[in-house]
């Protein structure tokens, strides 16, 4: 398969201004930007730097964000892929492709590795185990299993891995020195949803005076991905009728554009 097994970024530009609301899983991450920063101030004591962070949460609401912030904060090197990507590998291939990762961001320490959907690998194993594509996801955990054990307390590496279902993966991923912290991001509530229109709104060209307490207000249960969303269509749907800046009509139309799309979605997974 051609599909990209993994990226490295080596200057991220992210940081903790680009996500909105989420005000104590950054506080939580903050720490870990602290030991990439600065590993031996936190070693020298003889205390072992965490290996590894649970993201956990709904979609879209900034995980993956969240995680390349950290990098940007530290200025270090991020290395992510995704545990889908696993899916449809060939045998061996996944359980070597999480060699070279950790082997390219051990050479690069201090580094973050991020795995988006880590359920995809990281399910409990041998449960439902009659398919044969089942060996090569176990191998691929396994081998993610003995890479995290196999750091030393001099591999300033972290692993941030994101998931939406916490309660299927296997248990031994969160055993002690392995992800044994969990970093809960969850949907945001009025006020952060208002913090994240701002941030999205700044790009666009908009009428003075727009209402964002009133965008807060009509998107109950909208993601930060949704609410990105809307800010783009909008933008979309009045440049379609040829106005010069993006009114309040334009971005309740996208709210409902948005909200039949979501509707569409959960009729599908009912
Ligand atoms: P998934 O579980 O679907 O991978 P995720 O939780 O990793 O989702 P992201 O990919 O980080 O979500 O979010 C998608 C996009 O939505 C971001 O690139 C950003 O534009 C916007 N977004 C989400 N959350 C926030 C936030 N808290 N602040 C600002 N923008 C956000």
């Amino acid at each position: 398969s051609k599909a990209k097994l993994f990226d490295e970024k080596s200057e991220v530009k992210t940081t903790f201004k680009d996500v909105a609301g989420l005000e104590g899983a950054k506080e939580e991450v903050q720490e870990i930007v602290e030991f990439l920063k600065n590993p031996e101030k936190y070693t020298v004591l003889g205390g072992k730097i965490p290996k590894g962070a649970l993201l956990v949460g709904p979609p879209g609401t900034g995980k993956t964000l969240l995680a390349k912030a950290v990098a940007g904060e530290a200025k270090v090197p991020f290395f992510s892929l995704s545990g889908s990507d696993f899916v449809e590998m060939f045998v061996g291939v996944g359980a070597s492709r999480v060699r070279d990762l950790f082997k390219q961001a051990k050479d690069k320490s201090p580094a973050i590795i991020f795995i988006d959907e880590i359920d995809a690998v990281g399910r409990a194993r041998g449960k439902n185990n009659f398919s044969g594509g089942n060996d090569e996801r176990e191998n691929t955990l396994n081998q993610l299993l003995t890479e995290m054990d196999g750091f030393g307390t001099d591999t300033h590496v972290i692993v941030l891995a994101a998931t939406n279902r916490a309660d299927v993966l296997d248990k031994a991923l969160m055993r002690a020195g392995r992800f044994d912290r969990q970093i809960y991001v969850d949907l945001p509530d009025i006020k952060e949803r208002k913090e994240i229109f701002e941030v999205h709104l700044k790009p666009l060209k908009k009428v003075d005076g727009l209402d964002v307490d009133f965008l807060a207000k009509q998107t109950p249960g909208f993601s930060g991905a949704d609410i990105a969303n809307v800010c783009n269509e909008a933008a979309l749907i009045a440049a379609r009728n040829n106005k010069k800046a993006v009114d309040k009509q334009d971005f309740l139309d996208a709210v409902d554009r948005i909200v039949g799309g979501l509707e569409k979605k959960n009729k599908i997974v009912t």
